[in-house]
This record gives C-alpha cells, sequence and structure tokens, in this order.
C-alpha cells in the first residue's frame, strides 16, 4: 500500500464508511517474540470473506498495511490476525506491538482477488509467517469441504507450526535447498493428482521466493491454472503495491 496524504485518507475514510469497520481487542498473545496474535471483535453480519481476503489497518496518518484474518467467524462476530514483527522499528510492527486488549481501531473490511479453489482435492500452501494467516483460513476452508490440505512454511521456528496446528513441511528461514527438496518429495508423492489438475498450489509471502517458486512449479509441470500467488511483502519495499484505495473498489 502506497503512503497517501493524511487528508486523502480521511477523506476516503469518510465517504465511504461502509468499507470500514470499528474493532476491539479482546485478545493478544505473543507465539513468539516475533509472531503476534489479536482476536478482534466487530459486526461481521453483513461482511463477506473468502480465505486470503487481506483487511488493513491504518497504521499511521500517511500508511495502511494488509494482513490476513482467519477463524473468521460472522456469527460471533471475531476473528484473528497472526502479525509477523519482523523488525520492532518498521511502522506497521511498532504500531502491532503496542496494540492491548480493550483497544479499538478501524480496519478496511477484507477483499482480495478469488485465490481459493473450491474445485481443488488438494490445497497446497506456500509461505513465511506472513502466510501463517492465510493458510489456516485455506486449510479451514478445504477441511469444511472434505478436501485434503497441506503447507510448507519458512518459519524460525517449527514449534509455531504445531501450536497453530498447520502440520505439513516446514523448512529455516532462506534455505532454498530445504524448500525445493520438500516441493520435490510432494510434487513425487501426488505425480497422478498433479498431472490430473487437482491439486491447488498458494504462494504468497515474500515476493522474490514467490516468483521464483512459480516458476520452479511452471518447469515442474505444473499449469498456471494450478498456481495461485500474491506478493505480501518485497524486500526493500515499504507496505505493499496491494493500493489501499483500488483494493477498497473490489469486493
Ligand atoms: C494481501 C496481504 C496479506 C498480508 N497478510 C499478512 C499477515 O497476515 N501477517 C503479516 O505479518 N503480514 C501480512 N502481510 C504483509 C505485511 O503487510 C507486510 O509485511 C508489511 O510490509 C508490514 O509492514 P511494516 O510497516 O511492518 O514493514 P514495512 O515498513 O512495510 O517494511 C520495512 C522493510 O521490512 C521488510 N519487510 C516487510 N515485511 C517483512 C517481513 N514479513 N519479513 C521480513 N522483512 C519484511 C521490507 O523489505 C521493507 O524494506 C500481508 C500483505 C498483503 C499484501
Amino acid at each position: 500500500m502506497s503512503s497517501l496524504p493524511k487528508w486523502i485518507n480521511d477523506a476516503v475514510e469518510n465517504l465511504l464508511p461502509s468499507k470500514f469497520k470499528d474493532c476491539t481487542i479482546t485478545e493478544t498473545n505473543y507465539i513468539t517474540n516475533y509472531l503476534k496474535q489479536i482476536t478482534f471483535v466487530t459486526d461481521l453480519s453483513d461482511i463477506y470473506f473468502e480465505p486470503a481476503y487481506a483487511v488493513g489497518f491504518r497504521i499511521n496518518d500517511r500508511d495502511f498495511r494488509n494482513y490476513s484474518p482467519f477463524h473468521f467467524n460472522k456469527e460471533k462476530g471475531s476473528f484473528d490476525v497472526l502479525f509477523h514483527i519482523h523488525d520492532t522499528d518498521a511502522v506497521g510492527c511498532n504500531f502491532i506491538n503496542r496494540l492491548s486488549v480493550g483497544e479499538s481501531l478501524k480496519m478496511i473490511i477484507p477483499r482480495g482477488k478469488r485465490f481459493f479453489d473450491p474445485d481443488a482435492k488438494i490445497h497446497f500452501s506456500i509461505g513465511d509467517e506472513t502466510s501463517l494467516g492465510s493458510s489456516i483460513s485455506i486449510q479451514e476452508t478445504a477441511e469444511e469441504s472434505n478436501a485434503s490440505f497441506v503447507c510448507l512454511h519458512e518459519v524460525e521456528d517449527p514449534f509455531v507450526l504445531e501450536n497453530l496446528g498447520l502440520y505439513g513441511y516446514y523448512t529455516s528461514k532462506n534455505n532454498w535447498m530445504s524448500i525445493l527438496n520438500q516441493i520435490n518429495e510432494f510434487l513425487r508423492e501426488e505425480k497422478k493428482a498433479v498431472e490430473n489438475d487437482e491439486v491447488t498450489f498458494y504462494l504468497t509471502g515474500n515476493g522474490k521466493t514467490m516468483s521464483f517458486l512459480r516458476r520452479y512449479l511452471k518447469e515442474k509441470g505444473v499449469r498456471s491454472a494450478n498456481i495461485r500467488s500474491q506478493a505480501y511483502w518485497i524486500e526493500g519495499k515499504k507496505g505493499c503495491k496491494y493500493h489501499c484505495t483500488a483494493a477498497l473498489n473490489r469486493r
């Protein structure tokens, strides 16, 4: 999301009130010192949600940041977000670190491109810490339709995955060989399902890793239609090109 002048952000909030919700924090939990889980409550009865949709939080006058809700419960009016505190000096991390129970904040309602493939028999989500929330929402929806879910996360500590009930492949950070080995193992084991277009791959997280893996999967014979990808962050770039006002126009 680009940085915008304060008056534009204020105007958008005032002119499009239906695109924003006030949320209250009911629970915060540091799973590790770099991963904070927050539970929010608000009226979700009129909100449309799909796995891997993102909400936006205004972290200062000029900037918004995107995050992925999961445990999205329309009836209870609650959802969770897992925030990767990658650098306590980054504006988004600094803002999130200071949030505590009882506080209220405005969010841009969930929106995004259609990501989840309801026809897939196996859903394979690949990413890093920023992808954990979308992996959980993909897993939740896959299990509702009795489809299989597998994941591969590049995280500092595998304990995180166990804690979140995300069972699958794990690699330490920046370990390309390990990522490729795990993907190759999956492609070998599920050769028939991949050939029959029964597997959908979801690539999120670090933009560089994501585009490399997209190319790699295609070289290995996976059809483009079976790969869904979205960069969640790009080295050296603040926020993400996923623009706040443009995104407001999409459902
Ligand atoms: C659709 C969508 C959904 C997302 N969902 C989530 C989510 O559920 N949880 C979550 O934590 N993030 C999520 N993100 C990513 C998050 O919005 C970015 O990481 C954002 O840049 C964080 O803002 P910041 O102010 O902390 O850092 P910025 O000020 O934006 O970045 C400062 C520097 O840190 C680096 N950087 C940014 N993010 C990371 C990172 N995660 N790890 C290492 N270096 C980084 C960049 O190179 C940049 O130069 C999502 C992004 C998108 C587009």
